[in-house]
């Protein structure tokens, strides 16, 4: 059989096995495997190891089980109409937005469906598709599956801004999107309005569309460099972006997979024609409880920043005590950290054996990379590891004395 599409991404080509012709799990399930079987502790996948506020638990639960919300059937294709209003109040109060819920708002099964339905709306076969390396796992199999090809502008230590410059050389009129993901997982940086405002007038300049990935958005450290504004307030950006959302992220509840996009009618309209013919819609009751969660948070995202924000510290300074030399970053669930302190391999092998010996699963910034970079062995993104700080404070700190005495 010759070698799928999606295979022939960076992230795929990590997960399919041409030999034999097997699909592989993803680098996250391997890591997570890999650190359960050392008896470990995983701060290689970002999920947080503590649920989401219960008064949203209950309320799916209650529309699960009684007839206080939705029923368990099928729900509208575009989501539930006071799912879309509830994405309008928090985009308004949030960020200030106008937005038309009848038309600019789709639901999805978390933003990985959003991110897949984008692109297969608008990366055209034989076109390319510009976004910054690392990038999230998803993009390269999307944008192959699309039968377009990724271009990639790497983000640089120690605060890894996106060369703008770099992107304007790179977009030409083959380009029929730019991937943007701020804030930016894996390094937490988060975009500045003027690195946003020029991205924006890029790819007008070239009738690309903007697929931004927000799904940090109420993940911000109170002492990063910017605060986050949903790319549709950005002049120009609502004739040629759409926004995607997730409740995932927001709310601690990763494996309830609602997401939204956000954008102008027409291109919110384009998005929805894919979405319509691959899961067409799901999760009524899950719409109905991250509903009143985006209605009113009670609290929870200040809290659940601060919370993560003194793991991040405790995870920054633990990591910098063992030898690492990691990178503060402004949000998100990650740290990234240079292992060239402590060894000449590169990240991905020093992950393996740090696994395999301290029972401590962490990311190589590598595989959420292209295969060239990969090759590359004077890339510094080769020697960068990714840790989650999304766990409890405990955890972190078995992770550290554990990865301090290995390699002490
Ligand atoms: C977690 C994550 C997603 C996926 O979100 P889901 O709602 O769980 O599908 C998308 N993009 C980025 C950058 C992420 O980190």
């Amino acid at each position: 059989m010759s070698t799928p599409p999606w295979a022939r991404s960076a992230a795929g080509a990590n997960t399919y096995d041409a030999v034999t012709g097997t699909v592989l799990p993803t680098i996250y399930e391997r890591t997570t495997a890999a650190a359960a079987a050392h008896g470990g502790i995983n701060l290689g996948q970002g999920f947080p190891d503590t649920e989401g506020p219960q008064w949203m638990r209950e309320s799916a639960a209650e529309a699960i089980t009684t007839a206080a919300g939705p029923t368990n059937q099928y729900s509208p294709g575009p989501g539930f109409g006071w799912f879309r209003e509830a994405v309008v109040s928090h985009q308004q109060r949030h960020y200030g937005t106008d937005l038309d819920p009848e038309t600019q708002v789709l639901h999805t099964t978390g933003a990985t469906e959003a991110i897949a339905a984008t692109i297969l709306a608008f990366a055209a076969e034989g076109s390319e598709v510009v976004t910054f390396e690392p990038f999230y796992d998803s993009y390269g199999s999307m944008v192959a599956l699309a039968g377009a090809q990724l271009r990639t502008i790497p983000l640089r230590a120690p605060d890894f801004r996106p060369d703008v410059d770099a992107l304007e050389a790179a977009v030409t009129d083959r380009t029929s999107m730019v991937l943007v993901n701020t804030p930016h997982n894996p390094t937490g940086v988060v975009f500045s309005p003027a690195e946003l405002e020029r991205i924006v007038g890029i790819a007008a300049r070239h009738g690309a569309v903007v697929m931004a990935d927000e799904v940090y958005e109420h993940l911000i450290m109170d002492d990063a460099a910017y605060q986050h504004q949903t790319i549709l307030t950005i002049p120009g950006a609502a004739q040629v972006a759409v926004a995607i959302g997730s409740a995932g992220k927001s709310f601690s509840l990763t494996g309830w997979k609602v997401g939204w996009v956000t954008g102008n009618p027409e291109l919110v309209n384009r998005v929805r024609g894919v979405k319509q013919f691959t899961t067409f819609c799901t999760g009524g009751v899950f719409q109905y409880a991250v509903a009143q969660g985006l209605e009113d948070d009670r609290g929870f995202f200040a809290a659940n920043q601060a919370e993560l924000q003194t793991g991040r510290d405790l995870l920054m300074e633990g990591l910098a005590a063992a030898g690492l030399t990691p990178y503060r970053p402004d949000a998100g669930y990650f740290v990234l950290a240079d292992v060239a302190g402590v060894t000449d391999k590169t990240a991905a092998e020093f992950a393996a054996e740090l696994v395999a010996h301290a029972g401590v699963g962490a990311i190589p910034v590598s595989s959420l990379t292209l295969p060239s970079t990969q090759k590359d062995h004077d890339d510094e993104l080769n020697s960068l590891l990714r840790f989650a700080f999304c766990k409890r404070h405990d955890v972190l700190e078995t992770a550290l004395n554990r990865l301090a005495a290995w390699i002490g």
